[in-house]
């Protein structure tokens, strides 16, 4: 591929408008499907960006796998009649070629593919001297480095415009999520890369749509960039996950109902009232280090008894009980459980590898 398109002012506005909100089908379906929901979305006046997936990689083999090319001049022309710039998910080079031939304005690469070097790479090598956007989805499994290695062949072929979409993890077992969103992992994707947008998809998070709303306002709590949320005209009879879409209207309303947060104002007395309590954080962090520290020291002491004694360093007893003392009073202190077993298990690690250094030394 040639260098020969620029992003046009229209796409390079929605790309940098904040929040942005990209919606559109799962799966482009039909003709009509894409006219109508591209219409309906546009009349909300809550979108910048339409989405609809063209080549959809399915877990199993028989799903419905997408329309194919075929639908690239359906988004074409929803675009035309509603100004909204386009994005496609794309797999490999050919897919690549194809929405660019059909001039999809924003190309995006699914967790599916971001798992995969080698396809990150085929997808990177047609882009060598494209000025399109693109945006990269977390892989499937929760694991930064490969999100990052794809960010980085991505950037590697000239590529300018990179974002990056939090869509949840893959975990085993059922919980409530679809994908498990760990937002702890896209914040410290964000902290490494504060000059990349990041927006959030709520919708293959959730896989449903009960719980988007909470999902959403939690990412926009989080300061993301903005949204993805699939919309379809007629949701439970979706032809790709029929159970986490919504309709363009109730799109709309989610979007109009959403607690929009600004990171920082320009506010003297905010900035010193926020400064105060930062520096309160500051002195109980450092006290906290403090006592972490002597409690470190202790248990190395009952390290040098156990070794004289010839005793194992874990004894499964003591341990449940120093975890239900902490879960009593961390209830009375308001403390999660979740919080209070994390806490710990971190502070016994660290308890138990010093122990081991002393008895093995
Ligand atoms: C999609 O956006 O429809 C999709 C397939 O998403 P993901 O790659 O996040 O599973
Ligand atoms: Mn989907």
């Amino acid at each position: 591929m040639q260098a020969t398109q620029t992003v046009n002012e229209k796409v390079q506005a929605a790309w940098n408008k904040r929040p942005l909100v990209i919606s559109g089908p799962c799966s482009a379906e039909t003709e009509e499907q894409v006219i109508e929901t591209a219409r309906r979305l546009a009349a909300t006046g809550k979108v910048d960006m339409l989405r609809a997936g063209i080549w959809k990689p399915r877990t199993k083999p028989g799903m419905f796998e997408g329309v194919g090319a075929k639908g690239l001049p359906w988004l074409q022309q929803a675009k035309k009649l509603t100004g909204l710039p386009t994005t496609v998910e794309v797999a490999t080079g050919k897919q690549v070629e194809d929405a660019l031939t059909f001039d999809v304005d924003v190309l995006w690469i699914g967790a599916r593919t971001t798992v995969n070097p080698f396809s990150v790479q085929e997808v990177a090598d047609a882009l060598r001297g494209v000025d399109v956007p693109v945006l990269i989805k977390n892989p499937i499994n929760p694991d930064l480095e490969l999100w990052s290695g794809a960010v980085e062949r991505i950037a590697r072929v000239g590529v300018k415009q990179i974002g990056l979409i939090h869509r949840g993890f893959s975990a085993y077992g059922n919980t409530e999520y679809r994908n498990a969103p760990m937002w702890h992992l896209a914040i410290e994707m964000k902290r490494r890369n504060p000059s990349i947008m990041i927006i959030n998809d709520p919708s293959h998070i959730c896989g449903r749509r009960d719980i988007l709303m909470d999902v959403a306002q939690k990412a926009i709590d989080l300061d993301f960039d903005g949204l993805m949320i699939e919309s379809h005209i007629d949701p439970d009879k979706a032809w790709s996950d029929a159970k986490q879409q919504v309709t363009p209207e109730a799109l709309g309303e989610m979007i109009s109902s959403i607690k929009w947060r600004k990171e920082d104002v320009p506010s003297d007395e905010f900035h010193s009232a926020l400064e105060k309590l930062r520096q309160q954080i500051n002195h109980l962090d450092d006290e906290l280090m403090d006592l972490l520290g002597q409690r470190m020291k202790i248990a190395e002491k009952i390290g040098e008894y156990k070794k004289n004694n010839s005793v194992t360093i874990l004894q499964t007893n003591r341990w449940n009980s120093i975890l239900e003392r902490a879960f009593a009073k961390g209830e009375k202190l308001g403390l999660s459980k979740e919080f209070i077993t994390k806490y710990f298990d971190a502070v016994h690690m660290e308890s138990i590898n010093k122990q081991n250094r002393i008895m093995n030394s």
